[in-house]
């Protein structure tokens, strides 16, 4: 756990903030599986028939699989809505849309129909050197949609290809363009984009990397936007914070030199280490540095665009005008598997012309029905509005979540839109961490187990600080934030009296 051993008890000076990646190593390995983790003692598990045959020869993603040596592994069998049910029959809320991706809800029969439909059609057909009508028109729609001139569509089958597509884009670019030094990649601490090589060396968190050192060399961490444990000197003013974390940026570019580095990364709102939001002010100056120093800003879109923060991309939701936008997960509300790249009309200028190829590309890659399915699931998104409906229930929802401030292990209620995280320390009046062994036995050992026993599916995650987050579906309301509210209440009061 960042900081936790040793660290200081308030954000003053705080690792998460500060630490190069190597200082981060006490950070555990953690599911990043919601309340579902091998070594929770959750009695949900124990009488799932279908649960044992699944630990057998499914090696799960994540996942301490010794856990499961003797323990059944909960198994999800169906969807509707916003709830899903075990093979026991028992409901469950879908508090995190699956895994951020469920943007419209599970059970979606016209969704289901469409996918038919196209598979009758044309089952498969790459895009590479022909097209489908399909990934034509679904192109020409988050071109239409995307903010500015991101106008080239690049689809891949999930987040860390994106991710992968748009650093080789970088790459690439900067070769064509007389710049061949220019290949590294500025990202932020404990950010997650992905696992493939690329990606993961792009990844903040480090045990994840660990074990499959040397990476792809080149990537560079910077600070990312932690308000809650900002460094004392920026910690009162989120404007100055905002500056400062972003300024960081400019530090590690004449540090790595500005001619050999490529691309920033940064997500609009971070997810892992529980949701942080841009200070006011902060993408200008990130905007700004890039422009300055000839650096493609990459907005890692994964979680954040389809509607999470209640717009159809996330830089649109703070203002900024990124060079590469990556996708995935929610474009097809996860009826089936599509990332899309985004890129500008600058980037894309020096493949467009003469021989030139991008020798990148994958098989199932703009597949006919999941981009049958994301313009499905976009016009479902236009015909019950669901960007309106986050909106107009943002600080509803918000407002909900605040109410757990008054339990003593509730320190900060951090998010946007539908996307949410909630950070649990030991002291409210210090920020004060819970310990590794204590993270270990409340909410590895409790928290984890004793949500989804109390039927709420969410998730508990300590990459960073001891965070529960929740991203319900696109369609939610009061009703489900009540019952997120009143179910995590029971549980983290009950947590407390363990601490
Ligand atoms: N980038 C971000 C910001 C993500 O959140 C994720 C996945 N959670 C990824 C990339 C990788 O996506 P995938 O798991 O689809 O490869």
């Amino acid at each position: 756990m960042i900081g936790r051993d040793g660290g200081p008890a308030s954000g003053a000076g705080s690792p998460t903030l500060t630490s190069p990646e190597t200082d981060l190593a006490g950070v555990r390995m953690t599911s990043p599986n919601p309340t579902l983790d091998a070594t929770s003692d959750h009695g949900a598990a124990a009488d799932m028939p279908m649960g044992r045959g699944a630990a057998e020869h499914l090696w799960m993603h994540f996942t301490r699989m010794g856990g499961y040596a003797t323990t059944p592994v909960p198994t999800i069998e169906r969807g509707e809505g916003s709830s899903i049910w075990d093979t026991n029959g028992k409901r469950y809320l879908d508090a995190l849309s699956g895994l951020f991706v469920v943007q419209a809800g599970h059970g979606r029969a016209e969704l289901a129909e469409v996918m038919a439909e196209q598979a009758r059609k044309l089952a498969f057909f790459p895009i590479w050197s022909y097209a489908h009508p399909t990934a034509i028109e679904l192109a020409d729609r988050l071109a239409a949609e995307a903010p500015g001139d991101l106008n080239k569509v690049f689809f891949s089958t999930g987040g860390a290809e994106a991710v992968e597509t748009a650093w080789k884009v970088a790459k690439q670019y900067f070769k064509l363009t007389g710049k061949p030094g220019k290949h590294k990649v500025i990202s932020r601490a404990i950010a997650y984009h992905g696992t493939t090589q690329g990606a993961l060396s792009i990844t903040g968190v480090p045990p994840f990397k660990t074990p499959f050192e040397p990476l792809v060399p080149g990537s560079h961490r910077v600070p990312n936007t932690n308000f809650y444990r900002a460094p004392q000197h920026v910690g009162h003013d989120e404007k100055e914070f905002g500056r400062w974390a972003a300024d960081r940026i400019e530090e590690a570019i004449l540090a790595e030199g500005p001619d050999s580095v490529a691309a920033v990364f940064v997500e609009p709102v971070q997810n892992a280490g529980g949701c942080f939001v841009p200070p006011p002010g902060y993408f200008e100056r990130v905007r700004e540095i890039c422009d300055t120093y000839d650096v493609l800003l990459v907005s890692d879109e994964v979680i954040c665009a389809y509607g999470r923060l209640g717009t159809l991309f996330g830089a649109q939701k703070y203002g900024y005008q990124p060079d590469i936008i990556t996708s995935a997960k929610g474009l097809t509300s996860g009826y089936s598997p599509l990332g899309a790249t985004l890129i500008s009309d600058r980037v894309f200028e020096p493949f467009g012309s003469g021989s030139t190829v991008f020798p990148h590309g994958y098989t199932f890659g703009g597949h006919p029905v999941s981009c049958a399915v994301a313009l499905a699931n976009l016009d479902l998104f236009e015909r019950e509005d669901l960007l309106g409906n986050v909106q107009r229930n943002e600080n509803a929802l918000r407002q909900t979540l605040e109410k757990l401030y008054d339990l003593p292990i509730v320190g900060d209620v951090r998010g946007d839109g539908f996307f949410y995280g909630i950070e649990l320390v030991k002291d409210k009046a210090t920020k004060e961490r819970f310990t590794r062994e204590e993270s270990e036995r409340i909410l590895r050992g409790y928290i984890s187990g004793a949500l989804f026993e109390a039927g709420l599916y969410c998730r508990t995650d300590d990459r960073g600080d001891t965070v529960v987050q929740v991203a319900p579906m696109l369609t939610s309301d009061q009703a489900v934030f009540d019952e997120i509210e009143e179910k995590m209440r029971a549980v983290l009061s009950q947590a407390w009296t363990l601490v």
